[in-house]
């Protein structure tokens, strides 16, 4: 009964505009190789959506930059391999690649970057994930980009 109450609330919340809103995240990386999220939600039915990432370590960023690059599951492996032979000049990433639907620049410790991108360049029901292309990051620091309503 408590339950069925508690979820009748959250989908009145839910349903709100406000909550609707959230267009936007924030994601943080660490000396430790980390991400602090495993996923990241896109509601579709925002026109523009943020992300915020944040070096909250203190290593230089030649030593351990993070970015945050978002493609398909099925690009993660090669836009990776790619990345890692543009250097960090190119923020590890193949300059044009078209397999990067977003990304920020390579970032060191006590720093923090944004990408804003469109949530219609997602198609349902194909898999997205984000990463960090640092060279040998992106094996731990990875996690699922989730379609939302
Ligand atoms: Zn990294």
């Amino acid at each position: 009964m408590f339950f069925r109450l508690f979820a009748l609330a959250v989908l009145g919340l839910m349903s709100t505009p406000l909550w609707a809103a959230n267009c936007a995240t924030t994601v943080e990386a660490n000396d430790a190789m980390q991400f602090n999220v495993s996923n990241v939600n896109v509601p579709r039915s925002c026109k523009t959506f943020t992300v915020t990432l944040k070096h909250t370590g203190k290593l230089a960023r030649n030593v351990m930059g993070h970015d945050w690059v978002l493609t398909a599951a099925a690009d993660q492996a090669g836009v990776d391999a790619d990345g890692l032979k543009a250097g960090l000049d190119h923020n590890y990433l193949k300059p044009g690649d078209k397999r990067v639907l977003a990304a920020t620049k390579v970032i060191g410790g006590g720093e923090t970057t944004q990408v804003s991108f469109k949530p219609s360049l997602l198609k349902p029901g194909t898999p997205y994930v984000f990463f960090c292309s640092f060279p040998g990051h992106a094996t731990v620091m990875h996690g699922t980009v989730t379609l939302t309503k």
